[in-house]
């Protein structure tokens, strides 16, 4: 039996990497750094232990920020595209990987929601909105 691995990559392809499984913890995190460095109203993360973690390609081109007052959070991003990438947590203990840039179906889906009082105002269940397809049809005149 082949070990699970599943690909990831930024927006414009010069950051690939790949996640070896099994993987357990996928959570959706509604916490004021995830909303900020997502630009949305939440992170999905599935958390990796350093070792099923794997940068395939263009490691170079990876930012990272540590916020100083924060004892684990951190981000990587793609510094050609901006993408959200995977990012050691401060101390090493777990790759986070963003779920939106992965390239293919992790299987696991998420477990839970964290930090649910910090969610944004604004933040409406999505099965509770119309859905289209691809975008939202123009009214005829
Ligand atoms: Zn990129
Ligand atoms: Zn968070």
């Amino acid at each position: 039996m082949s070990e699970m691995i599943i690909k990831g990559s930024c927006l414009c392809g010069e950051v690939q990497y790949e996640i070896h499984g099994p993987l357990k913890i996928f959570q959706y995190c509604h916490c004021s750094r995830c909303r900020k460095f997502t630009g949305s109203a939440h992170a999905s993360n599935i958390f990796v232990p350093p070792e099923q973690f794997k940068w395939v390609q263009g490691e170079i081109s990876v930012g990272r920020y540590e916020k100083p007052d924060a004892k684990y959070f951190a981000t990587c991003f793609c510094k050609t595209c901006g993408s959200s990438l995977p990012w050691a947590v401060q101390g090493g203990r777990n790759v986070v990987v963003p779920a939106g840039t992965l390239d293919e179906d992790p299987e696991l889906r998420p477990l839970h929601n964290s930090f649910w009082e910090s969610r944004a105002p604004w933040h409406t269940e999505t099965s509770d909105l119309p859905k289209f397809a691809e975008l939202p049809k123009k009214k005829s005149k």
